[in-house]
């Protein structure tokens, strides 16, 4: 048994990855506020302090520095007070106006060597930081043109290139290395939280995992007004293989069993390992038809994975789906794992889905007699339904047929309980067809001989799939569904009746299906 490789499937899109989530707007706000803070105060304090050349002008504040502090100090204040929601844009807007106060700064200066250019490594590391790479590019060549503008009309002494050079060298360097540290943080966080999801025996996601990948996909599907399902499966006597082969073996098993999911799913299809034995896959985009055949598949695949196996995994699988079966996750969850207890109730190894006669059932049962009964008979219905999307054209025939047979009732005036006890002898009049191949089901044209022979059974098998429980009644409505008023008819009256060809000189039209 090799061992799985690899992630469950679809993924949410990392907000970690992503342009800066809105929740990051505030740090962002907050952090330009505090550099225009201390560029404003180091400014402040550079121009109070005397300079060395003249002690008189200590203290002796001009209208342009004014100007400037009074710019960055209300820039601070906007940006604590900014709404979160501003947008990309406005960041760039700020900082590059921050670029701008600086250069000013040192104009005025009137410094070749002014210390304001200092204050270019807050810019440069901001926009590093909080900005795409290209943005930042953008806003470091800014404080390249800025600064050189600056050099140009200060007619500054020395060597003016390499003052540039050494300064803007400085900042891109300065600016790669923030850019480096966070993306290697980004990424941390995102194996952090990966990790978190991840089953470790499997390689799926886990119950965690499953959980937000499940409401986000319902979200998506919520907003679209579309459909989506939801498989939820648990293996078969798996505690029996715990017992008999060893926990070890089991481990693999369910290491198989994870693999199988991942190779049969859709590809946008997510499989968890939701519990010990219990697994579930998210089937966007799909009805409960489509659905249900996916059930099928993946079912078949892993009876077929340990085909060579002593102890023969089955795996049982509920079906439900979104809007039908529940309006959010728990509700689905329910509908899903009702579905799951109804395949196991049926005998394992299948798939159900949902049927909310199930629930009604379960609740609404007074007694413990009365619940088995109920519950019993709404596993039967569920599988009636499932039955229905076998055979092409054949949708809903078994609903159809129970609505018929209720109308009838009706009209014929029988009590409430009797009209609604016909009503699930229609439902279930074919559930017999269990054991028929979908080859025969599906076939269009009259039956040959041998087909013919095993359709007839159906009202036999489904009579005695009910004969245990406490519904008789209906179970002898089953045995008796295709015998007729002439006389003809099966099982009972076509038992002296072997020829297939003789059936067609009947006045009754020759039966291709059941
Ligand atoms: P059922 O057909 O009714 O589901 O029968 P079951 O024996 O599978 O019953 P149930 O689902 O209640 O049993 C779960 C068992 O799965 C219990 C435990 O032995 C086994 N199991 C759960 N988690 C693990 C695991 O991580 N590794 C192994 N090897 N076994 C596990
Ligand atoms: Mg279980
Ligand atoms: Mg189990």
């Amino acid at each position: 048994m090799a061992l799985p490789q690899g992630r469950g499937g679809s993924r949410i899109d990392d907000p970690a990855l992503s342009e800066k989530a809105p929740e990051d707007r505030a740090i962002m706000a907050r952090s330009l506020g505090y550099l225009f803070a201390a560029g404003g105060a180091l400014a402040f304090v550079a121009l109070a302090l005397p300079s060395a050349n003249d002690v008189e002008q200590f203290g002796h504040i001009g209208p342009l520095e004014w100007a400037s502090v009074a710019a960055a100090t209300l820039l601070t204040v906007f940006l604590f007070k900014a709404p979160e929601r501003m947008g990309l844009w406005a960041y760039q807007l700020i900082l590059a106006s921050g670029t701008a106060l600086i250069s000013a700064a040192i104009y005025f200066s009137g410094e070749t060597a002014s210390a304001y250019v200092a204050l270019y490594v807050l810019a440069a590391l901001y926009a590093s930081y909080f900005f795409s790479r290209l943005v930042a590019a953008g806003q470091i060549a800014f404080i390249g043109l800025s600064y050189a503008v600056v050099l140009a009309v200060q007619d500054a002494l020395g060597s003016p290139l390499a003052r540039w050079l050494t300064i803007i060298g400085t900042l891109m360097a300065a600016g790669a290395m923030v850019r480096a540290l966070r993306e290697r943080v980004e990424r941390l966080i995102v194996a952090l939280r990966d990790a978190a999801r991840t089953d470790v025996l499997t390689g799926l996601y886990n119950r965690r995992g499953f959980e937000e990948l499940f409401e986000a996909e319902l979200e998506r599907s919520q907003r679209n007004k579309g459909r989506m399902s939801l498989l939820v499966g648990d293996l078969d006597r798996f505690k029996s293989l715990n017992d008999r082969f060893g926990h070890k073996e089991g481990d693999l098993a369910l290491q198989v069993v994870s693999k199988v999911l991942r190779t049969h799913k859709r590809k946008i299809d997510t499989a968890a390992r939701i519990g010990g034995e219990e697994f579930a896959v998210i089937v966007p985009e799909a009805g409960e038809h489509d659905a249900y055949i996916l059930a099928e598949r993946l079912r078949h695949e892993v009876r077929r994975a340990f085909a060579d196996h002593e102890a023969g995994i089955t795996i049982s699988i509920g079906v439900a789906t979104y809007p039908k079966h529940g309006a959010n996750a728990d509700a689905l969850l329910i509908s899903g794992d009702q579905a799951l207890y109804a395949a196991k109730e049926l005998g394992r190894d299948r798939s159900v889905i949902h049927n909310p006669e199930i629930a009604s059932a379960l609740a609404g049962a007074a007694s413990r007699r009365m619940a088995q009964r109920e519950a019993y008979l709404a596993t039967v219905l569920a599988l009636a339904e499932a039955l229905d999307v076998r055979g092409p054209g054949n949708s809903e025939h078994s609903q159809r047929v129970g609505r018929y047979a209720e109308m009838t009732a009706r009209e014929l005036g029988l009590p409430e309980e009797a009209i609604d006890r016909v009503r699930i002898g229609g439902v279930l009049h074919d559930i017999g067809t269990i054991g028929l191949p979908d080859s025969v089901l599906g076939q269009p044209g009259p039956l040959d001989g041998e087909d013919w022979a095993e359709v007839k059974k159906h009202p036999e098998v489904g009579a005695r799939m009910l004969e245990s429980s406490t519904v008789e009644d209906i179970s002898s409505w089953i045995r008796t569904h295709h015998e007729r008023p002439d006389g003809t008819g099966y099982p009972e009256a076509s038992a002296a009746r072997t020829s297939p060809s003789r059936r067609a000189s009947s006045r009754w039209p020759t039966p291709t299906r059941p």
